[in-house]
């Protein structure tokens, strides 16, 4: 299995687990970009976005939902900032869907 986040979930891979239910796993990015840089994942291996069908609508809610609750649990009440870059102009490097959790500083707007 060539995929990291797939390799990441089933421990081939070591990581560090914030959260984790039947659906998601969520941990700290390597390279973090902020104080709190968790990236949730869904279990099923889907690329991206743009290949998530009308029957991942459930799924791509619970990870915004498990994104808000890790949040809860880390005290970002301030606020954080969650993204999901796709594809080449989007920045993704890695084709397993995921949400970046950012926080525990102020966020730019626009994104470079
Ligand atoms: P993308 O660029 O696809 O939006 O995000 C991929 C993220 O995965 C990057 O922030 C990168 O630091 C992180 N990442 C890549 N490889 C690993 C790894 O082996 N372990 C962890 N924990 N994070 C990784
Ligand atoms: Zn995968």
């Amino acid at each position: 299995m060539s995929c990291i986040f797939c390799q990441i979930i089933d421990g081939s891979i070591p990581s560090k687990a914030i959260y984790q239910d039947e659906h998601c796993y969520a941990f700290a990015d390597v390279k973090p970009q902020a104080p709190v840089h968790i990236l949730v994942v869904p279990r099923q291996h889907i690329v991206s976005i743009a290949q998530a069908g009308k029957e991942h609508t459930s799924l791509l809610g619970h990870l915004q939902w498990a994104a808000a609750e890790i949040a809860r649990t880390k005290g970002l009440t301030q606020g954080y900032r969650t993204v999901i870059n796709t594809g080449e102009d989007g920045g993704q490097t890695v084709g397993h869907i995921h949400i970046h959790l950012l926080g525990g500083r102020p966020m730019a707007w626009p994104p470079g």
